[in-house]
């Protein structure tokens, strides 16, 4: 563990009140859209490589409720995962709005986005995506070092979140030396770090050994309890099983949104 914090406390601070300027001039805060998670209108997402464009969200509009689970599913190359990537600010549309928590982070410029994303979406993605230098400990230090949180604070709340996924043992492991189940509990405790009131999660108990899987399974089940908005991209049915809304996405379109009353 370094002595030194990741990022110094000046610069988060700086970043943080250069940002809140900027969602106050660009991320519009709309009385109507401020109940819900997540209000998106007509989302157009285009890859361009070469010769060759790709849309990927095709017109997409979609208005998902404050703590509710929904799990969108769909075949490989759906465009399921550019659509969580624009849902949690990840990636900006090529056209069409988003607001979230009645910010609209469609348009926002990166820095502020980032800052966005960092109190308000914790992803969960499907290799994991953790940084191969840093042990479990300071993965997670990471997100609560950035958004401000002094170390000892946040030494104490990355061994909080060790213990919860059973990896307390772990601590001082570097991701290598994890085996794919630990890596991904070591990511969903850096998604649940800055405690951000929804959660994104791309197919994320696929590839896992089954133990692994029910205890991630449990873990979004006990998140939901806690009325966290959750998006799942996923084939799981116990995961389904949770869902307050289905949604079924092909070539960039959403097919059918089902919803499950007696969730
Ligand atoms: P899914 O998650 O449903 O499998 P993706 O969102 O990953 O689908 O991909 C949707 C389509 O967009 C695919 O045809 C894929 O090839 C293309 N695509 C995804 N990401 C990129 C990228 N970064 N650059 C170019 N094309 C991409
Ligand atoms: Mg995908």
């Amino acid at each position: 563990m370094p002595e030194k914090e990741i990022v110094s406390k000046k610069m988060v601070k700086e970043s943080l009140q250069e940002s809140n300027k900027n969602v106050l001039e660009t991320g519009v805060l709309e009385e109507e859209n401020k109940g819900y998670a997540i209000v998106c209108n007509d989302l157009v997402k285009d890859y361009e490589i070469g010769n060759f464009l790709v849309r990927a969200v095709d017109h997409v509009s979609l208005k998902i409720n404050n703590g509710e689970l929904i799990v969108i599913k769909g075949p490989s190359g759906a465009g399921k995962t550019t659509l969580l990537n624009l849902l949690g600010g990840l990636d900006s549309p090529n056209s069409g709005i988003i607001y979230s928590f009645g910010v609209r982070i469609s348009d926002m410029e990166e820095e502020s986005l980032s800052t966005w994303r960092l109190l308000n979406s914790g992803f969960v993605f499907q290799n994991y995506n953790l940084i191969s230098t840093l042990t479990s400990e300071e993965n997670i230090i990471f997100p609560l070092s950035l958004s401000g949180m002094e170390l000892k604070k946040s030494r104490e709340r990355a061994m909080k979140l060790l213990i919860k996924m059973g990896l307390d043992d772990r601590r001082e492991h570097l991701p290598f030396q994890l085996s794919a189940g630990e890596q991904q509990r070591v990511a969903i405790a850096r998604a649940l770090a800055n405690n951000p009131p929804m959660i994104l999660a791309d197919e994320p108990t696929a590839n896992l050994d089954k133990k692994t899987s029910q205890f991630i399974k449990d873990l979004f089940k006990e998140l939901k309890r806690s009325s966290k908005t959750i998006i799942i991209v996923t084939h799981d049915d116990y995961l389904i099983g949770l869902a307050d809304k289905i949604i079924s996405f092909d070539d960039g379109k959403i097919l059918d949104e089902e919803i499950i009353e007696e969730n």
